[in-house]
């Protein structure tokens, strides 16, 4: 397979649902928490009752405003709303109420790594509710299912790219780069295991070379970042496959399935027509005016790529500043700590060192710590003023964590602060050599690497507290 890939270029486009963090739902009052009750968060609009009528949620479109922004979108002086139909049994309408030719949001991009992907348009819609298949499973699995509505018209920002992408890491960086923005600018909450953020994936092959863009598959139903690259290798496969033997890819939906690690067909693709789309008459068109406009982007946080270049600019490496960034929690928590003036580099090795690890042992975020900005500055100054050493430093820092306590009262308590009264370790100094003389005649017969084995031996000493530097020294100057 790995020579046939050679002869073809691959063409991606990502079509991806983010879910807007309102309050609300996008023409109802309805709540949008998520895991209440089933049927519980509806209203005779979003039961699709005749005689009601849907009126827009303001925040929805500011939401929309802000995402467009953020992805370099033009936002036209007007858009409008339009009726897709399909028949479903999470539909009770029997249409979605969604943008057709003229969405809030027209060409953007992104840049991943330099290489700018296009973004065709991001339009507003509805989201439909969902089938719970309850009954009791037989073979074929459920016998029936149920209805929960709490979904429905939960809005929703459907973000279409151009076909851009030639492989199926691009389009992996892109989606995450997607997920970061949209988490940043507070409009989504970016979680593709709980379906939060859902991706269609466009995939077609043509000869390298070739302008011409073969006929594409759609895939739907990937659930996580390394799921998508999956699905889209294996798509890539199995169309070289079919192009090899001399037949033709037919446009298609497909599913994923992670655990089988395959593609299957689900269906043909509907065209525009078949969704019979019109203007929602119930919706006037919406006028968004510059100011409208210029008042959200008054208000447009750092974005991830401008977060990235800023901690460059501090020293950190281009590796350190994304892998920072990616996780949110710990990046704002980070910039807290940066403006109470700690040293990057050393806040920044505690972040990604010890407490990175920490959480990730115990599934939590930094929020659920009682680590404050405050108290890992503190503990960063006495590193810097040679109160205590780093290694200490990294001891206490999991408490801290754990209790709220500050650095200053552990170490006091503790009796932590850093010796570097050079009598005193000069002392222990001695005692350690004293205590090694075949260690020490090794050394002075050349086996200079032994010198690690001193220091090991003063800082078990001292429990860790004597000067590095001082001790090294002092070393070198008694063993001569
Ligand atoms: P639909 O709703 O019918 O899927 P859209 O226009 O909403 O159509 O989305 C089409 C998506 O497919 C876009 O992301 C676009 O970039 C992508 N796409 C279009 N043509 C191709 C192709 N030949 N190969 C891969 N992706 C494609
Ligand atoms: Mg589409």
């Amino acid at each position: 397979m790995e020579s046939l890939r050679d002869k073809y270029e691959v063409v991606i486009g990502l079509e991806v649902h983010a879910q807007l963090k309102t309050k609300s739902k996008i023409f109802a009052p309805d709540g949008t928490e998520f895991g209440k009750e089933p049927n519980s968060e509806t209203s005779p609009i979003t039961l699709g009752m005749p005689g009601v009528l849907p009126v827009l949620n303001r925040e929805v479109v500011n939401m929309g405003i802000l995402t467009g922004l953020a992805l370099n979108c033009e936002i036209p002086e007007r858009c409008k709303f339009d009726r897709k139909q399909y028949f479903y049994p999470d539909l009770p309408k029997g249409y979605q109420i969604s943008q057709y030719d003229e969405p809030i949001c027209v060409n953007g991009h992104i840049d991943i790594k330099g290489k700018r992907i296009g973004i065709t348009r991001a339009h507003l819609e509805e989201d439909a509710g969902k089938l719970v298949h309850a009954g009791a499973a037989g073979l074929a699995g459920s016998s029936y299912s149920l209805v929960d509505l709490n979904r429905a018209g939960t809005p929703l920002l459907e973000i279409v790219s151009e076909p851009d992408m030639r492989s199926a890491e691009e389009a992996r960086m892109y989606m995450e780069e997607l997920r970061n923005i949209v988490r940043y600018i507070g409009v989504c909450d970016g979680n593709l295991e709980e379906g939060s953020m859902r991706c269609d994936a466009n995939i077609s092959i043509m000869p390298k070379g070739s302008k011409v863009f073969g006929t594409r598959a759609e895939i739907k139903n990937v659930n996580s970042f390394s799921a998508l690259q999956r699905a889209i290798e294996y798509e890539i496969d199995r169309q070289i496959e079919i192009v090899e033997d001399g037949g033709e890819v037919v446009q298609e939906t497909r599913l994923w399935d992670d655990n089988a690690r395959v593609t299957k067909s689900m269906r043909g693709k509907e065209d525009a027509h078949d969704y019979r789309y019109f203007p929602e008459p119930d919706l006037m068109p919406l006028h968004i005016s510059r100011e409208w406009v210029q008042e959200i982007k008054d208000k447009m946080p750092e974005l991830p790529e401008a977060k990235r270049q800023r901690y460059m600019g501090l020293g950190l490496s281009e590796y350190d500043s994304s892998v920072i960034v990616e996780q949110m929690g710990l990046a704002l928590f980070f910039d807290e700590v940066l403006k109470l003036g700690a040293t990057p580099k050393i806040a920044v090795n505690f972040i990604m060192g010890e407490i990175a690890a920490y959480l990730k042992e115990e599934h939590i975020e930094i929020t659920d710590t009682k680590l404050t900005p405050e108290n890992l500055a503190e503990l960063i100054s006495l590193i810097e003023k040679n109160t205590i050493s780093n290694n200490i430093g990294k001891q206490i820092i999991i408490d801290m964590m754990k209790t709220g306590e500050k650095a200053s009262s552990i170490v006091e308590k503790r009796g932590l602060s850093q010796i570097t009264d050079e009598n005193a370790i000069k002392e222990i100094v001695q005692k350690v050599v004293d205590a090694n003389p075949q260690q020490v005649s090794a050394y002075k017969g050349g086996k200079t690497q032994l010198l690690g084995f001193f220091v090991g031996q003063v800082m078990k000493e001292t429990k860790g507290r004597a000067n590095p530097k001082a001790v090294n020294d002092l070393l070198k100057e008694i063993l001569g």
